[in-house]
């Protein structure tokens, strides 16, 4: 291995730029050539590259974001558009790719890797729905500051005797809202990996009042099929059934934004490293992430088109903690 390229892909999160830190330090400390590619997919496709040096990655590992930059690229999801950033990347005599992202970045890693050029993948995504890794760099960050947001809203909610449904983000994972939810304390959570009614939040509402709570909250993961929307159209209709009024805070992009927190920032570095040193044992096509607290390499093809769920089992201590 001699030259080596990075990207960070799809959603931001938190963390990316320890993870681009991590694997041109670690490449630049093997002696190889790094380079940077701006913009994901489509800096790949538009040939931006980058020749990075230590320096060139210094005073970004406690920034939020992507200094590289990131983009959805449609044209990249076709074979078409991937042999275009193949022979960039041959022309430029790259010998290997990291991809910084999420599960569609992955899944495209994974089209590259079959199509015969050599790419690991770091998991980062706020939704921590990737499949082969228990925990994605940015997580930490955007549950911590869903948690903040939770905490301030009790101490409206109870203040005004009132119920407060929080929408987190996570697409259709709710490890956000669950992690979030059992840390702040919410008296109720709705998951798109658990089927639950509005009529059931409403009554789970209605139980924390008649046991003299002076607030109550219930976090809604955006992918939920008992949305907001359906809660608060089933709460104008039994609205004096329930006791508590409702109010409604979709947190949206403002929970991926912010300081990375020390756990992404360690995180980020050592899987930034991992990817390097998978490289340096000849080893690609895989995603490298952490399982059960070690580094751990799964296969790309594997993992693409899956995804991980939450973990639902969780959500009854969280309604034990309730009572
Ligand atoms: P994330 O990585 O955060 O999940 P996206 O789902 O938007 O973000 O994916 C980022 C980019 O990855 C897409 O814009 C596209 O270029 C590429 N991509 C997504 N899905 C695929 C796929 N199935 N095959 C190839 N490339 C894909």
């Amino acid at each position: 291995m001699k030259r080596i390229a990075v990207l960070t892909s799809g959603g931001d999160a938190p963390g990316m730029n320890a993870a681009v830190r991590a694997v041109t330090r670690g490449g630049l400390a093997r002696g190889w050539e790094v380079y940077a590619i701006r913009n994901g997919y489509q800096g790949l496709l538009d040939n931006v590259f980058e020749q990075m040096l230590a320096r060139n990655v210094g005073g970004i590992i406690q920034s939020g974001g992507t200094v590289l930059g990131s983009a959805r690229c449609p044209e990249f999801a076709k074979p078409a558009g991937r042999a275009k950033a193949l022979s960039n990347l041959r022309a430029r005599n790259i010998d290997a790719l990291v991809v910084i992202g999420g599960n569609g970045s992955q899944s495209g890693s994974a089209s590259l890797a079959a199509e015969g050029f050599p790419v690991v993948g770091v998991p980062s995504t706020i939704d921590n729905d990737l499949y082969g890794n228990d925990v994605s760099i940015g997580c930490d960050t955007a549950i911590n500051i869903t948690l903040e947001a939770i905490d301030r809203l009790r101490t409206t909610a109870s203040s005004h005797q009132r119920a407060f449904a929080v929408e987190t983000m996570g697409r259709n994972c709710g490890y956000i809202a669950l992690m979030s939810g059992i840390a702040g304390g919410a008296e109720v959570i709705a998951l798109p990996e658990h089927e639950l009614k509005p009529a059931d939040v409403a009554g789970r509402l209605r139980a924390a009042y008649q046991r003299g709570k002076t607030h109550a909250l219930a976090v809604i993961a955006e992918g939920a099929k008992c949305g907001v929307k359906e809660l608060m159209e089933y709460y104008g209709a039994h609205r004096k059934d329930i006791g508590f009024d409702l109010r409604v805070t979709r947190l949206g992009h403002v929970v991926r934004g912010g300081i990375p927190t020390a756990a992404d920032r360690v995180l980020a570095t050592r899987l930034g490293a991992a990817a390097v040193e998978t490289l340096a044992q000849g080893r690609h096509g895989v995603l490298v992430g952490i399982v059960k607290g070690d580094t751990a390499v799964t296969p790309l093809a594997e993992i693409a088109g899956k995804m991980r769920p939450a973990d639902a089992s969780l959500l009854e201590l969280a309604r034990v903690m309730a009572i």
